[in-house]
């Protein structure tokens, strides 16, 4: 295929403009794989890349963090035309053309072979926000969370890296409780494992106390500001809150207080330069006993190239329910 359609975003007048247009294998980004892109997958980081123009390093710009596909021409020895592989992160749709395309090239030190026990469509379905959600989970195991400690709290819980986590830690067997905006969103987060449901207006750090009731012994925290100051100062004694996303801010202020007085930890989660080594594990577990148990139609909205440029505004604006794939096939 040497013509094909992707998302395209370009600056007019310095304002991102978005469009579909036609392109050819030539007009792709330096890498040693071409692959012919199956799915994809739309996550909050897109969105501030094509609406926003934030991100990119430069215009025009294809993007999308994440693909899934099978590799047509490889002058890399690690893989061979048929190959099925995924990517997410690094620089592609920041530097390199991404996934919101039919044809993509990128480098093969950032793609991984497809792991056994997933689909092309599954690997996308979880994308980068599964990723980090199983990035997240598995870093607050390797300091020691244990399903018998108590409750694990996941905010933002409505969106894709939320979504994926409640529905991963219920696999396991721990006690969920989900913070939402949208709590006519209740009863889907209910089955996909939460036990209680809260809305985010309680979890919002007004009063900036640094010490409240004990509540979880753990979180996942996708959203930051506020909502991170409030986790932090109500987590039980020996408490982890792993922090990955930036949606409620940028700004926390905390006082020491938590840390010296409940020995809590504060633990960052990074997708996009994780080391290829550990991001093959995570994808082993992805595939194995952090696999959603739930990856229906539920979770999973599938759509098309055109729909994109809608689908996208949507994502800033909190309209979006769990995951969005983008079917190139
Ligand atoms: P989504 O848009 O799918 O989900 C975000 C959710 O956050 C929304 O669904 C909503 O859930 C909640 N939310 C939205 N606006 C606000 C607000 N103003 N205040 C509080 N909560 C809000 O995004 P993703 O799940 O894909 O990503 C979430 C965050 O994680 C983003 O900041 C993203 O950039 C970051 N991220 C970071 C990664 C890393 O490597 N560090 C990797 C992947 C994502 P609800 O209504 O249920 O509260």
């Amino acid at each position: 295929m040497s013509d094909f359609d992707a998302l395209v975003v370009e600056k007019v007048n310095g304002d991102p403009e978005m469009s579909i247009k036609t392109l050819t294998t030539d007009q792709l980004t330096a890498g040693d794989v071409l692959i012919k892109v199956h799915y994809s997958s739309v996550n909050y980081k897109d969105a501030l890349i094509a609406v926003k123009g934030q991100f990119a390093e430069k215009f025009p710009m294809v993007p999308g963090i994440d693909l899934a596909g099978e590799v047509v021409e490889s002058v890399s020895e690690k893989f061979k035309p048929g190959d099925q592989v995924l990517a997410t992160s690094y620089y592609i749709g920041i530097r390199n053309f991404g996934g919101f395309s039919e044809m993509a090239r990128i480098p093969s030190k950032w793609l991984v072979p497809l792991p056994e026990g997933l689909t092309l469509r599954e690997a996308m379905t979880l994308g980068t926000a599964g990723f980090t959600a199983a990035l997240s989970i598995d870093k607050l195991e390797q300091n020691g969370l244990k399903p018998e400690d108590g409750k694990v709290l996941v905010a933002g819980a409505s969106g894709g890296v939320g979504s994926l986590s409640v529905n991963m830690l219920d696999d396991l067997g721990y006690h969920v409780e989900a913070s939402t905006g949208h709590t006519e969103e209740a009863q889907y987060l209910k089955s996909i494992g939460a036990r209680r449901v809260i809305h985010r207006e309680e979890i919002f750090d007004e009063d900036q106390k640094s010490i409240r009731k004990r509540q979880w012994i753990a979180a996942i925290d996708p959203i930051g500001g506020k909502t991170t100051q409030y986790i932090l100062s109500s987590l039980d004694y020996g408490g982890y809150v792993a922090t990955c996303g930036l949606v409620g801010g940028v700004d926390v202020q905390t006082t020491v207080l938590p840390f010296i007085s409940r020995s809590i930890q504060w633990i960052g989660v990074d997708s996009v330069k994780y080391p290829m080594e550990g991001r093959k594990k995570i994808w082993d577990r992805l595939a194995t006993d952090l696999k959603p148990s739930k990856l229906t139609d539920d979770i999973v909205n599938e759509i098309t190239l055109n729909e994109l440029p809608d689908t996208l505004k949507q994502i800033l604006e909190g309209q979006i329910r769990g995951r969005v794939i983008v079917n190139f096939k």
